[in-house]
């Protein structure tokens, strides 16, 4: 499964290097060039890192990262910035950051730290999604609802990990289509309904419709005790 990195980083050359290069090490990168849309795009994660610039139009990195810390965020952090008093990097650390990273840096080095932190988040976090009588394995991938095993394709394992992610809230077709296919929807394409469809499909031979379709918001797993 794809991990998901924010690049929040309004230097045009310094955030292409990054996302070609993170790209091409098989990360899913979504990327901020202000401090408005990075608090828009923090606030809508879990991320499994963030990479954020301290200097940037708008708020500055520091005080966005210590808002987000006050809201309850908790995606791993990791500051890139030209500063390099050690007040200043106390400053970050105690606004929230997991580490720290001196502009120029290395990209070896950036991936080094990015592994490292990527994985300490991963063995904090619980790799079995569940809801109800479903449940993802995250590790094995094998996915089950009352106990009975699903045969789910790629996409419908990615699909249901997202609404395992987010039980209970509507998610709309544009959300769903960036995080699952990595690509900006164009409402045009009926891709996404066809794979809802047929992960729907597989989760009803044991059970009742526990994946809603919300008019003109787009979709939602409730409760999948309740019955239709
Ligand atoms: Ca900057």
């Amino acid at each position: 499964m794809s991990l998901r990195l924010l690049v929040i980083e309004d230097e045009p050359e310094i955030a292409d290097f990054l996302i070609r290069g993170l790209r091409e090490e098989g990360y899913v990168i979504e990327h901020a060039a202000d401090g408005a849309s990075g608090w828009h795009m923090l606030k809508s994660g879990p991320w499994d890192l963030v990479l954020l610039d301290w200097w940037l139009p708008g708020e500055e990195g520091v005080s966005i990262l210590a808002r987000y810390r006050q809201s309850g965020g908790d995606s791993p952090v990791l500051f890139l910035t030209a500063r390099d008093a050690i007040s200043d990097r106390v400053r970050g650390l105690d606004a929230g950051a997991d580490d720290y990273l001196t502009k120029p840096f290395s990209f070896e080095e950036l991936l080094a730290r990015v592994r490292a932190l990527v994985r300490r988040r991963q063995s904090n976090r619980s790799l079995v999604l569940t809801h109800g009588d479903l449940e993802l394995d995250l590790v094995s991938g094998r996915a089950k609802r009352a106990g009975q095993t699903l045969d789910l394709t790629a996409k419908e394992h990615a699909l249901l990990a997202l609404f395992l992610r987010h039980p209970d809230q509507v998610l709309s077709r544009t959300r769903i289509y960036e995080q699952v296919w990595d690509d900006r929807y164009d409402g045009l394409s009926n891709t996404l309904e066809v794979h809802v469809m047929e992960l729907r499909r597989k989760l009803e031979t044991s059970g009742p419709r526990v994946i809603q379709t919300i008019r003109g918001r787009g979709y939602l797993l409730a409760n999948s005790e309740v019955q239709p």
